[in-house]
């Protein structure tokens, strides 16, 4: 670390130095204590130091830098002047909670010390000030317990057996009932077991304590699940918390909600994250610390309450939303606490929010005048539209459901699923291809996987801040918490709700809307697209430059993506349509055809199942081009390879097995990705082109007949060669001139011709083949299977090593490899358009629906994208966000 690098910001009345600085550098919680502190919010003064530290510390083998501990010193001193009390003193002792916070949060993934400072004489000082022996004893047993587990890795369990003691010496059940000397008696206890795990005394020394923990805080950083938390956020598309150096930690006084019935602390977040109602969504708990809230070990009251046990409190915390809403023109997520009736902010941070919610609170909030319309088309993360796609439960099913129990309804959706009891056991079933939902007593992080795999969790206490909520709401994740009347039994693998016992193999339902948990599968049902989802697309339309197409191949997608904004189809795969079972059966007649003639006669009787299928989705698309790709895949994928299959498809084509097996043989490739597929087919077999081309037009002269505008494009797959296409071209021409007359039609119908862009020879080619086609669309996933020369179907053997070991940064095949195949999209575009000015292109991949590859499909001028029904609110949304960033 260059020696110029500031270590530790000060924030407090003496100075206030991270003030608009940041958040890569002091982490989004510092960053924030700052702000808070600069626009006069009452936060109790402290110091934060950076991640750049945290960073340092790692690169030089896990040891702090040199100078660190002399400016942490100095902000001691400052803070020990600031509020006139001195770390260890025996009269008024400053004491410091000691937390971590990155710049993206991670919540509750590491570690957190309070009470730090404590030591023998400070607690005897904290009792004097005071005036409260049995609380400055309950903090003392408790940093000793937290300073153990965290710091040193001691169980928890050898702290609570040591309770359990004391607790029965004092014949007494709840940890509230031990008078003041049995908590004394209890750190005398717990310092025996700190000395018995560690081999050392507790440290009496507060530099000394405060050093430690800031390295376990460091240490935290690298803990299984911050690590797996990283992984699975990377997953779903969070770029940001792979550039991620380290954490910060934040050193500030500590202030106390446990100092008696005058005192508490809460949660919240300043409008609700579920729904985004512009009203004040948090808990709060009387006497107690922050940590007891976000545990979800009592259950805490609604803040709505708060103005009748402290009206004042309640008053500025309202007052303190609008300042923070003001002040950050965004939802804020804050903790809170109040010390004898004093307020305190302990921290601030947009708050998370699900997509209904993100679409809410924007569409709101420009009509507040808190923000413009571009900033709220780029304050909705486009992934997260998904939530306002999500399904509900049928009214009707609902109705009829049997509602168990309700419990809070932490993170909407529906969600229908099997019961898995443990993180570990939700993940096996999850892969084995099972619907689980995660049944827990309370979530921690330790759960992440599961409930990265679960498609709802629920749990039997904690509030809808808890840990639980938090983080399924991040995940868009249907989430019931608090729901008391569940019983778990983890070790029988069972619940038990009013008398009724549940096991691992039965299914139930979970309305995350409203917090009911139901037996059985209730039926679900797509969402409405209206009202603030509406207002929202219809901004986002106004300021993207790209189309936007979809990747459909039946009138029903076809209908749901034009219902979602669709401008037309960008890849129809025609093969989807020889699948059905009347369909099938002429496909593979037409493969066992030992001649021409036979094989004419085949495709003879599919093609009016062809024309149907296009004449359906040209109505459906009304007037929108609908891009129609010849057979692409190998022709060993329509036979069957089992033996019983196979004898009945002898039968119903009147042949020997033995013919059948002989076929597949024949056709069997050892790469067939790479085989005989794409163009290569209608080179070998013009006649299934001419077929589906005559489908095509037959089906477009029907349309134009009765007025329906039909805007066909025709696509020819896998061209690497300039040559492939001009061939097939001209039998297309030929094929659509043969199929108008003999339809004795006349008028114009204007169909294009274009090709997938999906080899890389046919980027590095891309103005020769330019001059054959009228469109190109980049079939990026085999682009990509082919530049990495990583094959689909087999990527999954090593791609999860590869994403851990960060040899690529992400999964290709989801998000474009902007870099690599990128550059190959770059110079597809430039070719191309080099011959031809005005040349069409657009994207049909899956990539074609992920937020980052749109920006830079965006950022290289294709004109559309194309992408499956679901994700094209997605598409618009993020195509109005690449070209507002750009
Ligand atoms: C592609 O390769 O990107 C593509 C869209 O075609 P398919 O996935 O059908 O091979
Ligand atoms: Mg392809």
């Amino acid at each position: 670390m260059a020696k110029k690098d500031k270590m530790v910001y000060y924030f407090g009345k003496t100075k206030t130095e991270g003030k608009g600085g940041s958040k890569a550098i002091l982490g989004g919680k510092g960053l924030n204590l700052a702000e808070m502190t600069s626009i006069g919010l009452p936060v109790p003064p402290g110091f934060t130091i950076t991640t750049e530290v945290c960073d340092g510390y790692y690169k030089a083998g896990k040891k702090l830098p040199k100078g660190l501990m002399d400016e942490i010193q100095d902000a001691v001193k400052i803070l020990e002047k600031e509020l006139g009390k001195n770390f260890g003193d025996n009269e008024n002792p400053l004491l410091v909670s000691v937390r971590s916070g990155a710049a993206v949060s991670m919540p509750g993934m590491m570690n957190t010390i309070l009470n730090l400072g404590l030591n023998d004489e400070a607690t005897e000082g904290l009792a004097k000030a005071t005036k409260n022996e049995r609380f400055a004893y309950d903090a003392y047993r408790r940093l000793i317990n937290m300073y153990g587990d965290v710091v040193m890795g001691l169980h928890h369990e050898q702290f609570e057996a040591a309770f359990d003691k004391v607790k029965k010496k004092h014949k007494v059940t709840e940890d509230t009932e031990v008078p003041a000397e049995g908590l004394r008696e209890l750190c005398e206890a717990y310092k025996a077991v700190y000395k018995k795990g560690t081999g050392e005394d507790f440290p009496q020394d507060p530099i000394k304590q405060l050093q430690l923990a800031i390295e376990a805080v460091f240490g935290s950083w690298n803990a299984d699940r911050a690590i797996s938390y990283r992984r699975i956020e990377s997953a779903k598309g969070n770029t940001e918390i792979n550039n991620l150096i380290g954490t910060a930690v934040n050193v500030q006084a500590m202030v106390y909600g446990n100092m008696g019935d005058d005192s508490g602390t809460g949660v919240g977040f300043t409008r609700d994250p579920n729904t985004g109602q512009n009203k004040f969504y948090g808990e709060f708990l009387i006497n107690a610390q922050g940590e007891d809230v976000v545990a979800g070990i009592r259950t805490p009251q609604p803040v709505a309450q708060m103005a009748k046990w402290d009206k004042a409190a309640h008053k500025e915390l309202m007052e303190i939303k609008k300042k923070l809403e003001d002040h950050y023109t965004d939802m804020q997520d804050i903790e809170f606490t109040i010390e004898r009736g004093k307020l305190f902010m302990l921290q601030t941070r947009n708050g998370k929010r699900n997509g209904i919610a993100a679409v809410k609170i924007a569409c709101d909030m420009v009509k507040e005048g808190l923000i413009t319309e571009k900033e709220a088309v780029l304050r909705v993360p486009a992934s997260d539209l998904t939530h306002c796609l999500l399904p509900s439960f049928k009214p009707t099913a609902r109705n009829a459901a049997d509602v168990l129990c309700r419990g809070l309804n932490a993170s909407p959706g529906a969600a229908v699923g099997k019961l898995a009891f443990t993180a570990t056991e939700a993940r096996e079933r999850f892969e084995a291809g099972e619907s689980v939902i995660l049944v827990r007593r309370e979530t921690s992080p330790e759960d992440v996987e599961g409930m990265s795999a679960a498609v709802g969790i629920l749990t039997s206490t904690g509030g809808a801040t808890s840990h639980a909520a938090v983080v399924a709401r991040g995940w868009g994740k249907c989430c019931v918490a608090g729901a008391s009347e569940v019983e778990i039994n983890e070790k029988g693998k069972t619940i038990t709700v009013g008398g009724r016992k549940f096991n691992a193999k039965d299914t139930i339902s979970l309305d995350g809307t409203t917090g009911e948990v139901m037996a059985g599968e209730v039926e679900t049902q797509e969402p409405k697209l209206s009202g603030d989802f509406a207002k929202l697309m219809k901004w986002a339309d106004e300021y993207r430059r790209l189309s936007i197409r979809t990747n459909a191949d039946s009138p029903a997608d076809s209908k749901r993506a034009r219902d979602f904004g669709a401008e037309g189809i960008g890849l129809c795969r025609t093969e989807h349509m020889f699948f059905e079972a009347d369909r099938i059966i002429h496909m593979r007649a037409m493969i066992l055809a030992e001649d021409e003639d036979a094989r004419r006669a085949a495709l003879k009787k599919l093609l009016p199942f062809q024309r149907k299928d296009f004449e359906g989705i040209f109505k459906a698309m009304k007037g929108c081009p609908v891009t129609v790709r010849l057979l692409d895949p190998p022709l060993h994928e329509f036979l069957p390879h089992e033996a019983a299959a196979q004898k009945q498809m002898a039968e119903e084509l009147g042949v020997k097995p033995a013919e059948i097996k002989k076929r597949g043989a024949a056709l069997h490739e050892s790469n067939p990705m790479l085989g005989h597929r794409g163009c290569r087919l209608s080179v070998t077999y013009p006649e299934i082109l001419e077929m589906q081309v005559q489908a095509i037009v037959e089906a477009a002269i029907s349309c134009a007949k009765k007025k329906i505008d039909a805007q066909p494009e025709i696509m020819i797959p896998l061209v690497g060669t300039a040559a492939e296409l001009r061939i097939l071209r001209e039998k297309v021409e030929e094929t659509i001139e043969a199929t108008k007359t003999a339809k004795k039609f006349e008028g114009e119908l204007n169909i294009l011709i274009g090709t997938m862009i999906e080899i890389p020879r046919a980027c590095l080619t891309a103005d020769e083949v330019a001059e054959h086609a009228d469109f190109f669309s980049f079939g990026t996933n085999d682009l990509t299977q082919m530049t990495f020369g990583y094959s689909r179907d087999d990527v999954g053997g090593f791609l999860p090593d590869y994403i851990e070991a960060k040899i690529v940064p992400v999964d290709p095949f989801q998000s474009l490899d902007t870099s690599g195949v990128g550059q190959l999209v770059e110079m597809g575009v430039t070719k191309g358009r080099s011959i031809k000015k005005k040349l069409k292109v657009g994207i049909c991949g899956e990539h074609g629906g992920d937020p980052a590859s749109i920006d830079f499909c965006n950022s290289v001028g294709l004109d559309y994208v194309s992408c499956s029904p679901f994700r094209v609110p997605i598409a618009r949304l993020a195509a109005a966000q690449a070209e507002l960033k750009s």
